[in-house]
């Protein structure tokens, strides 16, 4: 998507930095409001209604001015989540470096930083990425579901999957620790094996995310699915209205099977520190994360909230 086709803005704000709700806890900063990678299942679309936005998703974005971080150090040892309703690497990044500017903030703080998104431009930072990762605190996550570059175009406006998984190995080259974020995992279309295969060897976790369909893209994914995989219909409507859990389920035991040929560690809900050994990167549960607040980085889902 060109830059002229989006509404560009400017919002002021006094602190970048937001408590999260996300499972991973700590912090959460988004240096843009909106997203241009509008991908048509975004959990964040529901921004637009507390923005005053009238366009679509994904054709509004507001560039933020902050007051500088004064005391980065306050987040020693915090978790900060980059990207979370927006991708701190979409396009516009390109001429704002807003996402370059927060780094060069927090680059002191000694927080454990996690970069999330789907494009390539975080080569570009890549030097100053190195020199975070003093400490192994920095981790860049890539966001694929799929390595059907017809699947991926119908579902977002981000950079092609090998051009992520090119920048996923340069990081990971680079002695930054990454993360291939299989979410959503579209049931019936998102092939985990193959993508673990094609990725195990330049990331240090893989991430497990269900597709939740929630709010107002559910009759949108459900009407695409009708369209493009008719055959699948059955099998969404068993999952999305009749909740039946056993296709996740079987992925997870799925998942086990591959960890253990492939002698990687399988967690719930966690979010190790360290470097995996080479090819053999921890497989990591979120399925259903929603239900697992309150258990985070216990290494096992609250047993009572279990799948
Ligand atoms: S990249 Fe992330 S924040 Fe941006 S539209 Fe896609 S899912 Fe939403």
């Amino acid at each position: 998507m060109g830059q002229q086709e989006i509404k560009i803005g400017y919002v002021k704000t006094k602190n970048i930095m937001t408590k999260s709700n996300l499972p991973l806890g700590g912090y959460s900063v988004n240096p843009y409001i909106g997203c241009p990678h509008a991908c048509k299942y975004c959990y964040a679309s529901f921004m637009k209604r507390f923005t005053g936005h009238k366009e679509d998703w994904g054709k509004f974005a507001d560039v933020k001015d902050w007051v500088k971080i004064k005391n980065p150090k306050k987040y020693e040892g915090q978790r900060i989540v980059i990207g979370s309703v927006t991708d701190g690497y979409n396009p516009l990044e390109e001429k704002f470096a807003n996402t370059r500017r927060l780094l060069e903030e927090l680059q002191d703080s000694g927080a454990d930083i996690l970069i999330c998104t789907k494009s390539d431009l975080v080569l570009r930072d890549l030097e100053l990425l190195k020199k975070m990762n003093r400490n192994n605190k920095l981790t860049v996550s890539w966001s694929i579901n799929t390595l059907d570059e017809n699947f991926r175009k119908d579902m977002d406006e981000a950079v092609s999957i090998e051009r992520r998984i090119s920048a996923m190995k340069k990081v990971y080259d680079a002695g930054i620790r990454t993360v291939c974020f299989i979410s959503p995992f579209f049931p019936g279309i998102t092939d985990f094996e193959t993508i673990f295969e094609r990725v195990r060897n330049q990331c240090d976790l893989v991430w497990l995310e269900n597709l939740n369909l929630r709010g107002g893209f559910k009759a949108d994914i459900m009407k695409y699915i009708e369209q493009s995989y008719s055959e699948l219909v059955p099998l969404y409507e068993e999952i999305y209205h009749k909740k039946n859990r056993s296709y996740f389920e079987a992925v997870e035991k799925k998942a086990r099977e591959i960890a253990e040929k492939y002698e990687c560690r399988f967690v719930d809900n966690e979010m190790p520190y360290e470097r995996a050994k080479a090819g053999k990167p921890v497989i990591v549960d979120y399925f259903y994360h929603e239900e697992v607040r309150g258990s985070e980085n216990s290494g096992q889902r609250n047993k009572k909230m279990g799948l």
